[in-house]
């Protein structure tokens, strides 16, 4: 084992004194577990226990870790060259990343912002649809509606248009432009979709599209706001009331991007095309922080007709060699591999292995779609018991809130798939 990662006493002790985790309290830190290796679907810890990996490292790891092929593209830029400023350069790797995205995309969606994560991908979205709205002659035109229990990440803008509540607005209300907010969408994801289902949305749209730019979503999949799957239909019919009222649709697809759902894109499965798009996590296979926003030519051109003459954003890391060039050997792979049969195979998989949760007492719904399957509860239990039992039990699941839920990387084999759905059959059993 290389030095480097030789976990000591001593720097978990430092860790937990002077080191930030995810939403995590420093006086009160709940355990980490230090890992030595990570190899397919399998994370090994620093005491030598494997654990099966059911998060895909927050949906980004769809290859699983340490793939050959992705490690031979970066250490092939890495003998190039790693980084080079895109203000005035471009390169091979940007280039092929950014034809790949062009093709995979919905239609229309044709002119890429490559940037550092997906937060700023919202915030490049926003800033897209902002100008775009002030170079028509319509800047006040300034706000965005979104639906409730939405995630797009922690940045100002993208916080301003999560979930209020989980997104905690009350303690950064003097700070966080004021949106609109419709209830989140009702019609589950095979239901019937009423119109009653979205009045609410279309009353806003309909009463302050003046000062509306954008509509911005999670199509057919919310993610860390709840992980609720709804209706395709609502989907088309807010994309025809974007169109109606001369507002931008913004799909984030940061989550559902590269086949989670089902399809490439979650979009697809209510055949529609948003103006603008936000992709990231899974884009690197995990490899590397990257994301992309693509917007159509109208949406491109408008913009850059407008006062500033030109998009006002650009990273210092903007297409990352490196991470482009891995992005763009992740999506190859993705394209090679029947990715539409083994998602399928592995929703049907977790539908069966998750069944007996739904009889649990401690449990309100289990839904399963895609490579995404979710079991709720009905209180919200002890996280630590709960994440220690699971990793006592060889797996890798991380719950959230009253959200015990896995979206394994997508070559997971049906043993491994079935050791995760079991983990979380006999936890969820001990939960009163
Ligand atoms: C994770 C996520 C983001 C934020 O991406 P980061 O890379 O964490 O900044 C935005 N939107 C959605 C839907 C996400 O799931």
């Amino acid at each position: 084992m290389p030095q480097e990662s030789r976990i000591t006493r001593e720097d978990l002790e430092f860790d937990r004194l002077h080191i930030w985790h995810p939403y995590s309290s420093v006086t009160d830190p709940p355990p980490v577990w230090p890992v030595a290796g990570a190899e397919g679907c399998r994370i090994r810890l620093a005491d030598g226990r494997e654990l099966v990996d059911g998060m895909a490292s927050w949906w980004s790891v769809i290859h699983g870790y340490n793939h050959p092929r992705l490690n031979r593209a970066a250490l092939d830029q890495i003998n190039g060259f790693s980084h080079v400023m895109f203000g005035g350069l471009t390169h091979k790797p940007a280039i092929g990343l950014c034809r790949r995205l062009v093709d995979l995309t919905p239609e229309g969606l044709d002119r890429v912002f490559i940037c550092d994560s997906g937060s700023v991908a919202v915030e490049v979205a926003i800033k897209m649809a902002l100008q775009y709205q002030h170079a028509r002659g319509r800047p006040e035109k300034h706000r965005l509606v979104t639906i409730r229990n939405g995630y797009h990440g922690d940045t100002f803008a993208a916080m301003s248009v999560c979930d209020p509540v989980t997104g905690m607005h009350s303690i950064f209300s003097g700070a966080l432009p004021k949106q609109f907010f419709a209830p989140a969408p009702q019609t589950p994801f095979s239901g019937d979709f009423h119109e009653d289902d979205i009045a609410e949305l279309a009353g806003i749209i309909a009463e302050h599209h003046g000062e509306i730019a954008a509509l911005i979503l999670e199509p057919v999949v919310q993610g860390a706001g709840g992980m609720r799957f709804y209706s395709p239909r609502y989907l088309a019919r807010a994309r025809e009331l974007c169109d109606r009222y001369g507002l931008l649709l913004i799909a984030d697809e940061i989550a559902t991007g590269f086949g989670r759902t089902g399809r490439m894109f979650a979009c697809e499965h209510a055949g529609i095309s948003p103006d603008i798009i936000c992709l990231g996590k899974a884009m690197t296979g995990g490899y590397l922080s990257l994301a992309a926003t693509l917007c159509t030519g109208e949406v491109a051109r408008t913009v850059c007709a407008g006062a500033a003459g030109c998009f006002m954003h650009g990273p210092t890391f903007m297409a990352n060699p490196l991470a482009c060039r891995i992005a763009c050997e992740s999506i190859d792979l993705l394209l090679e591999s029947p990715w539409q049969e083994k998602i399928a195979a592995m929703e049907e998989r977790m539908r069966a292995g998750l069944a007996p949760c739904s009889l649990l007492p401690a449990v309100k719904d289990v839904r399963v779609l895609g490579g995404i399957g979710v079991v709720e509860l009905a209180r919200t239990p002890d996280f630590r018991r709960l994440q220690e039992s699971l990793v006592d039990r060889g797996v890798w699941v991380r719950p959230f809130g009253r959200l015990v839920y896995i979206m394994p990387p997508y070559v997971i084999s049906d043993e491994e798939l079935d050791t995760l759905t079991a983990a979380m059959v006999e936890t969820l059993t001990g939960l009163d």
